[in-house]
Formats: C-alpha cells, sequence, structure tokens
C-alpha cells in the first residue's frame, strides 16, 4: 500500500500502482471527468501514471494554469494527427502549449495553407477527438527510436532525438498518431470539444534565420463549445477595445517615427483628457495634505550614484548627457524620488514637520528596448503621477490609510469596482537580502496589514515579494473583459532616506531617519490611460470625455445660436463644441456617435425661438426638448455625481 497526501493534509492509502485518475474515480466521478493531469510530488504528469509510491498529489482541472497547457498541448497533438492524415507525408517540428492555446511548427514542402484547409483540419480533430483515444506514454530505446523516425521519414524529429539521451525518451500516442515527447498529456482525446485554429505564420526551425522557414499552426481548443465562443467574443471585443485603435479614432494620441518610436505625442483631445485626471487627482491631493513641487527633466550623473540606480540600471538607461564646456553628466530623469530627496533636504526637518508629501506629475524617461515597445502601455517616457510621503515609523500607517482613501476614491470615480489588493512583505526564512533595521521592517509590516484591513481591503498577503527596501500594497484591478491590470502601488523605503541620509529631530532631540513612501494611484498616466481605454471601450465617463457636449445646428440658419449654446455652456465649465461643417444633421449625428461624444444639442428653429437644445444620449439617442439652462443644470450635476461615484466593492 501507498500513502497519498491532498492538499489539504488529508492522508489515505491506495494499492500501489493506483493513478492519480484511479484516485480521482475513487473520490467521485463527478471529479474524474474534470482531471486533465496531476501534480506529484510537485511535478506535473499524466493523471494515467501509475504512482508507485508515497506521495502528496494535487488534481489539476481546467482551471489550473498547468491543466490548462496539458490540455493545449495534448490539442496539438491531435492537430498533428489529423495534419497526418490531411497531409500524408508531412513532416512535423515541435507543438508546445503557449499562454493561450498551442501551434505546430509543419513542413509541408513549399504547399501554403489555405483558410479552406484549416477548416478540414479543424474538422478532422473534432472527428478524432471523438473516438476518445487515450494518450499513451511508452519509454523507449534511442535507437529503436532513431529507427521509428527514420523509417517515418522526419528530419526534424530526428535532429531532437540526437540531443537526447538514451533511457530519457519517451513517446507518446493517440489513436494512429505517435510523437517523441516528454508529457505530459490529459487521460484521452476526448476532453477536446472545441476547437479553432486561429492563423498560421512562418516560423524558422529552432528559431534560427539559416534553418528552414517553417509553416506554424496557432491553434485554440476548450472543453466546451460554450467556453471556446465566449472566449472568442472575448477576443473580438479586446479588438475592438485596443487602447491604440481608440487612441487613433478618438484622436487622442499619435506616434511619430521621425520623433522617435515609444514617445507618445498627445493631442488636443488626448491632452484634455490627461489635463482632466491630473487636476482631479490633484485637487483630491491638496486636500489631502500634498504639496505640489516641480523638478527637471534631468539630473546629474552624481544624484543616480549617490540613490544607486546608477549602478543597478545605469547600463539599461538612456546614455548620460555631456555639457559641451565643462564635461558635466546629466541623466534623463528615469524616476522623480531623487530629486525629491534633494527638496526633502533643503530645510532641517523636525518631528513635527512630518509627514511630508510632495506630488509631482514629474516625466521620467526609461529605455526599452524597440521591440518591447507597445502603445501607452510599454513607452520610453512617460508620466509618473507620483508623490513620496517622508514620515516617522509611528506615521506609517496612517499615511497608508490616507493613500488606500486616495486609490479608492480614484477607482470609484472611473469605474473601476472589481480589485484585489496584495500585500508583499519579506521572505519568512531568508531575511539576508533586506536592507532596514528588523524592528522597521516589523511595525511597517504591521501597519500595513492594518492598514489594508481597517479600510476593509480584502487584501492576498505574499511572502518574499517585498523589494530589499521595503514592503509594499498593490491593487490590481478587474476590467470590463475580466482581464486583471496592476494599478496603485503603495511602497515603503528605508534606501533612499539612508543614501542620501535624510534626517529629522525627534522629540527628544535626536537625529532619526525618515521613512519614506513612494505612491502612484494612477501608476503613470500613459498606461492609465491605455487600461481607462479599454476597460470603458472609449466612452469615457461624463466628466473626463475631452468633448462632453457637441452642438449640432441642422443648417447654416442656426449657426449663431449653436455657438451662443456652446459659450453658455463653456461658462458653466463644460467643454462644448459645435460642428459647423455643411452636413446633413444625420451626418452629424452619425460622426459624434464614433467620437463617442456623451451629449449631442440638435439645435434648429424651434430650439433657437425657444432658448432650447433637442438633447440625444450618446449610444441612448433622442431624450427630448429641454431649456438651455435645464440642460446645464441637468449636466452640471450629473458630472458632480460622478466624480467619487459609487463605492467600490472588494473581491478577494
Ligand atoms: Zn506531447
Ligand atoms: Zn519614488
Amino acid at each position: 500500500m501507498i500513502h497519498i497526501t491532498f492538499p489539504d493534509g488529508a492522508v489515505r492509502e491506495y494499492q500501489e500502482g493506483t493513478s492519480s485518475l484511479d484516485i480521482a474515480k475513487s473520490i467521485s466521478e463527478g471529479l474524474a471527468r474534470k482531471v486533465l493531469a496531476a501534480e506529484v510530488d510537485g511535478q506535473v504528469v499524466d493523471a494515467t501514471r501509475p504512482l508507485d509510491k508515497d506521495a502528496q498529489i494535487k488534481f489539476l482541472t481546467w482551471d489550473d494554469k498547468s491543466g490548462k497547457s496539458t490540455f493545449w498541448h495534448s490539442s496539438a497533438h491531435l492537430m498533428a494527427e489529423a495534419l497526418e492524415s490531411v497531409f500524408p507525408g508531412v513532416k512535423l517540428g515541435i507543438g508546445p502549449a503557449i499562454e493561450t492555446g498551442f501551434y505546430y511548427d509543419i513542413d509541408l514542402d513549399g504547399r501554403s495553407i489555405t483558410e479552406e484547409d484549416l477548416k478540414r483540419i479543424e474538422d478532422k480533430m473534432r472527428e478524432l477527438s471523438k473516438s476518445n483515444s487515450e494518450y499513451q506514454r511508452r519509454e523507449i530505446g534511442k535507437d529503436d527510436a532513431i529507427a521509428y523516425f527514420t523509417e517515418k521519414n522526419d528530419p526534424y524529429k530526428l535532429e531532437l532525438l540526437r540531443d537526447l539521451q538514451d533511457g530519457q525518451i519517451t513517446f507518446y500516442t493517440q489513436g494512429g498518431f505517435t510523437d517523441l515527447c516528454r508529457g505530459p498529456h490529459i487521460p484521452h482525446t476526448g476532453f477536446i470539444k472545441a476547437v479553432k485554429l486561429m492563423n498560421i505564420a512562418g516560423a524558422y526551425w529552432r528559431g534560427n534565420e539559416k534553418n528552414k522557414m517553417l509553416t506554424r499552426i496557432y491553434g485554440v481548443t476548450y472543453p466546451s463549445q460554450k467556453e471556446l465562443d465566449q472566449y472568442l467574443t472575448l477576443l473580438e471585443e479586446a479588438k475592438k477595445r485596443d487602447h491604440r485603435k481608440l487612441g487613433k479614432e478618438l484622436e487622442l494620441f499619435a506616434f511619430s517615427e521621425k520623433v522617435g518610436s515609444g514617445l507618445p505625442l498627445w493631442l488636443p483631445k488626448g491632452a484634455m483628457l490627461r489635463e482632466r485626471l491630473q487636476q482631479f487627482l490633484q485637487k483630491a491631493q491638496l486636500a489631502s495634505g500634498y504639496l505640489p513641487v516641480v523638478t527637471p527633466h534631468i539630473g546629474s550623473k552624481q544624484l543616480y550614484i549617490t540613490s544607486g540606480h546608477w549602478e543597478k540600471y545605469g547600463k539599461d538607461s538612456f546614455r548620460p548627457i555631456t555639457t559641451p564646456q565643462e564635461g558635466e553628466e546629466f541623466m534623463l530623469k528615469p524616476m522623480n524620488c531623487p530629486h525629491h530627496c534633494e527638496i526633502y533636504k533643503t530645510q532641517p526637518r523636525s518631528y513635527k514637520d512630518l509627514p511630508l508629501r510632495l506630488a509631482e506629475f514629474g516625466t521620467v524617461y526609461r529605455y526599452e528596448q524597440s521591440g518591447e515597445l507597445h502603445g501607452l502601455t510599454r513607452v520610453r517616457g512617460f508620466t509618473q503621477d507620483d508623490a513620496h510621503l517622508f514620515c516617522r515609523p509611528d506615521q506609517v500607517k496612517d499615511e497608508f490609510k490616507k493613500v488606500i482613501d486616495l486609490v479608492l476614491y480614484v477607482f470609484r470615480s472611473l469605474d473601476f469596482h472589481e480589485f484585489t489588493a496584495q500585500v508583499s512583505l519579506r521572505d519568512q526564512v531568508d531575511r539576508s537580502k533586506y536592507i532596514g533595521s528588523e524592528d522597521n521592517w516589523h511595525i511597517a509590516e504591521q501597519a500595513i496589514i492594518e492598514a489594508a484591513s481597517e479600510k476593509g481591503l480584502k487584501t492576498v498577503i505574499e511572502y518574499g515579494e517585498a523589494a530589499f527596501y521595503g514592503p509594499k500594497l498593490d491593487f490590481m484591478v478587474r476590467d470590463a473583459l475580466g482581464r486583471s491590470w496592476q494599478l496603485g502601488t503603495i511602497q515603503v523605503d528605508y534606501n533612499l532616506p539612508e543614501r542620501f541620509e535624510l534626517e529629522y529631530v525627534d522629540s527628544d532631540n535626536t537625529r532619526k531617519r525618515p521613512v519614506m513612501i513612494h505612491r502612484a494611484p494612477f501608476g503613470s498616466m500613459e498606461r492609465f490611460i491605455a487600461v481607462l481605454l479599454e476597460h470603458c471601450a472609449g466612452n469615457l465617463p461624463l466628466w473626463l470625455a475631452p468633448v462632453q457636449v457637441k452642438v449640432l445646428p441642422i443648417s447654416d440658419k442656426f449657426g449663431e445660436y449653436a455657438e451662443a449654446v456652446a459659450v453658455a455652456l463653456r461658462n458653466a465649465d463644460i467643454r462644448a463644441e459645435v460642428d459647423d461643417r455643411n452636413e446633413k444633421i444625420g451626418k452629424k449625428i452619425r460622426d459624434t456617435e464614433l467620437m463617442k461624444v456623451p451629449y449631442m444639442l440638435v439645435v434648429g428653429e424651434k430650439e433657437m425661438t425657444n432658448r432650447q437644445v433637442a438633447v440625444r444620449k450618446h449610444g441612448e439617442g433622442d431624450k427630448g426638448v429641454e431649456g438651455l439652462e435645464e440642460f446645464i443644470n441637468n449636466i452640471t450635476a450629473a458630472i458632480k455625481e460622478q466624480i467619487g461615484g459609487k463605492p467600490a466593492t472588494v473581491v478577494a
């Protein structure tokens, strides 16, 4: 008999040679139908593998990352089987699982693959999956393996075999198809109920451009058609919401090769959006005791030698700038913290002066490889909604609570209603890599945990995830498509106060180091706007929309009245424009809809005579005629209500 330990600590006895799948069956048939693979003593293996000794096991299902990847890798084998049937003589390269599905690299001797072919392969896969063929593992000697693929005339598998040791080679067979593979695999093909081959691409054999170009077929499979359909819909929706596409359509930002890649240009509407966000946060920060500061875009190299950034990141930064005469060296500012430390030092500080909260929308420049750049989410120049809080150790908890309030206020106002918070603490065992005193770490870690719990956040605690210089709290936000984004970090720092020798005079007249807290609710304006655009699909909340109201005169005759309406709106702090083009009203409405402007005011004879406006709401249509003053009052009230908005909910 062998002893099997389950994740909840329970131990049960089984006959030697029992498989994980048998064990699942002994628990319930329902469970057995979901088991894709098993983690045995930390290693992912076939659920059908016999267990020959005491072990800890965990069943892997579709809900586990390695369950999914086993499913998708097994689907690659199924696709290969289908390919051999559709294209006899096809030569196979490799077929791994990837983050969202799988691919197989194949050699069709120059024949290209059409959409029609993909359909045929999909159909064949569906047909083969119905036979519920088991994925059978077999250990095989190197000579026999070579003989098999020589007979099959597959040069790629033979090349892979050359690098393998005898005694470590395994074959997997399902139905009529055998592949050289380490595994693991799902129990049988019947699990694969829904198939979609996504696209094809060229790929050099083993990623080397000196080798032959193979055809890569990407696919994705699901345990049910419903789940596959949901995934495909999500993909379509994500494409429509891509912030790069929306940025262009809504005229928010652009990139120019001449200016340089990774350097966004904010167009008037985008700049308006950004400014509105900044004003919103700045107002909240002023109310919370933050003091605005402004620092230059460059700093002397010495500053970054002091901060430690030069040593750590210097090699991967933009090269220093030098002065022509003095030979001084400057760095493009990669972060604002060192500048703020120097501001702290401009005056002697006493315990009564703390906390000192310095805030700046500071633009920083970080080198990213050109291949890594992506829209607004990976750029080379961006603006952080940065602030540094310098406080006494006994103030850390209160400061955290205030920042949590601010972050929640931001989320609420921007319609992010689902988020999680993660507290990153030291490794519980190895504490050698952390700087700062044991006392201070303990105080700060406790303070973060208590602050989060007193603010009602449900948090996940991750040990070993703290930076070497301090613990932190991160917010992960779930967007409208269910994707997670990390926004809003609050980070304690014991390192920079030490390096910059920051001090305050305590109540007992001794000199002490302040604690520094970095925090940025948005993270960066660029990334935040990207996430926001994808979350709301470009339908920005009324209070943020670059143009809140578009006035549409039905003909030239009413141009003057339309202008008067816009002026009245602007006088009430509402961002309004007039569409004075010589176009039909239907076209004006359609174009304004496409620009996702929240309100349209159509004006003609009747409206002009009665000082009225015919209101249309974006996506909703006609809302009837209102007096101009009435409309202004209503929209002003609606804007006020949105900021601060509904209470945010917290999910675990
Ligand atoms: Zn395999
Ligand atoms: Zn900082």
